[in-house]
């Protein structure tokens, strides 16, 4: 069988590498149009629950990667300067470039051809070559475009805006840190992912973005701005850059997940807002979900209908929460009018998947702090 991939990210890597490592006749060969040590962004984020997953799909990969890891168990809300830690959360970061080099080692070791630095502009010459063509080009996929007409994509582009930076200050813990100056309210979602870096991602509604004048801001400009904004948070340490710029969160997703022998994978295929965890987990459970379809036949056609088949409801539960979770952060400004540990419970609560009776069996103590502040009990 042989398979052609486009994107080196973590779908197109773990799949080779999952596929490849089941059947090692398979002929596997990923286009990545980077070299392997380029890369943007800083930690991605796992929950124990994926690290399960990850470690029942590929041992040696996962024995690297938990290596390397930094494990938390709280989430952070901090609001007018009181920090209020929720226990019970089971997290763990690593550097996305660490990541891609884990995988880029293992896909090599097992025998995946690995071809950097090579845009593909032709896909259909590509898709004719091959018995499967994996798409897993990214949230811009220009795959999903070429085919718009079968694949069906929509693209909802969020008003809000955001930027991923890294810093030095260490944030031991998932930190959600709410700041408002006379612009409006700005959130930062933080997190160690190795012993001297933490990602560092700013948002705020658009309102607040042209108050601000965000657009007509130079990179240092930008960083003096909200080092400024979050300087109780950041005790003095500089945001650090990687190419970092004002993005909206694209809403992504598909009504046909395959065509003939082509199938989206990753971000390509769906994206979920940052705010309730990583594009990177989706990812990596995709491919493993779409290699597990393989065990039993080699037939694509049917591979690619039990792949949407068991992993649409997945994704759409999953994309259900995100969108959830999204909505608050764009209403953050509202919430902002809490108190500390009233918004705390609100951010908690926000994807509508946590139950009260969940939360106090895992967090006692900060729902006795919150039923002591407002009286409510259940
Ligand atoms: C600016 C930015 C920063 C981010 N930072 C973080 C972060 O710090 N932490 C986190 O958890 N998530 C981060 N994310 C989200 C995360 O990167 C994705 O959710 C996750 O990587 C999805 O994996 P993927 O393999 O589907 O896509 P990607 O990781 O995006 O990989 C797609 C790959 O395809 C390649 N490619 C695209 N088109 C072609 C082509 N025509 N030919 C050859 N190669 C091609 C790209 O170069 C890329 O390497 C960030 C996203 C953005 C946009």
């Amino acid at each position: 069988m042989r398979i052609n991939i486009i994107g080196g990210g973590p779908a197109g890597l773990y799949f080779a590498i999952l596929m490849k490592k089941a059947d090692p006749k398979r002929q596997i060969t990923i286009y990545e149009r980077n070299g392997p040590d380029d890369t943007f962004g800083w930690g991605v984020v796992f929950s124990g629950k994926t690290l399960a997953n990850l470690r029942a799909a590929d041992e040696e990969s996962h024995a690297a990667i938990t290596n390397q890891f930094e494990a938390w168990d709280n989430v952070d809300i901090v609001h007018r300067d009181d920090k209020i830690s929720i226990h019970g959360n089971s997290f763990s970061g690593i550097a996305r470039l660490q990541l891609l080099k884990i995988l880029q080692h293992r896909a090599e070791q097992l025998g995946v051809e690995v071809v950097f630095r090579t845009e593909i502009a032709d896909v259909e010459t590509l898709r004719s070559q091959c018995d499967l063509l994996v798409a897993a080009d990214g949230v811009n996929s220009g795959v999903r475009s070429r085919y718009a007409e079968q694949l069906q994509p929509s693209l909802d582009v969020r008003a809000h805006r955001y930027i991923w930076y890294g810093t030095n200050q260490l944030f031991h813990g998932l930190t959600l840190t709410f700041r408002e100056n006379e612009d409006g309210v700005f959130a930062a979602h933080s997190y160690k992912f190795n012993k001297t870096t933490s990602t560092f991602i700013v948002e705020c509604d658009p309102e607040t973005s042209r108050r601000a004048n965000l657009e007509a801001k130079s990179d240092e400009e930008t960083r003096r701005y909200i080092a400024k904004v979050f300087e109780r948070d950041l005790a003095g340490h500089p945001l650090l850059s990687n190419n970092s710029k004002w993005i909206n969160f694209v809403l992504v997703k598909n009504a046909n997940w395959f065509f003939e022998n082509l199938i989206l994978l990753g971000d390509a295929l769906h994206t979920a807002h940052f705010s309730i965890g990583s594009g990177t987990k989706l990812a990596m459970e995709d491919a493993i979900a779409l290699a597990e379809c393989f065990q039993t036949t080699s037939d694509v056609t049917k591979v690619l209908s039990k792949f949407t088949e068991v992993r649409r409801p997945v994704i759409e539960d999953y994309q259900a929460a995100a969108f959830e979770s999204m909505v608050w952060f764009e209403n953050a400004a509202k919430y902002a009018s809490l108190a500390p540990i009233e918004l705390a419970f609100s951010a908690m609560m926000r994807s509508g998947r946590v139950s009260y009776e969940d939360l106090k069996k895992r967090a006692p103590e900060f729902i006795e702090r919150y039923e002591a502040a407002t009286g409510f009990h259940r």
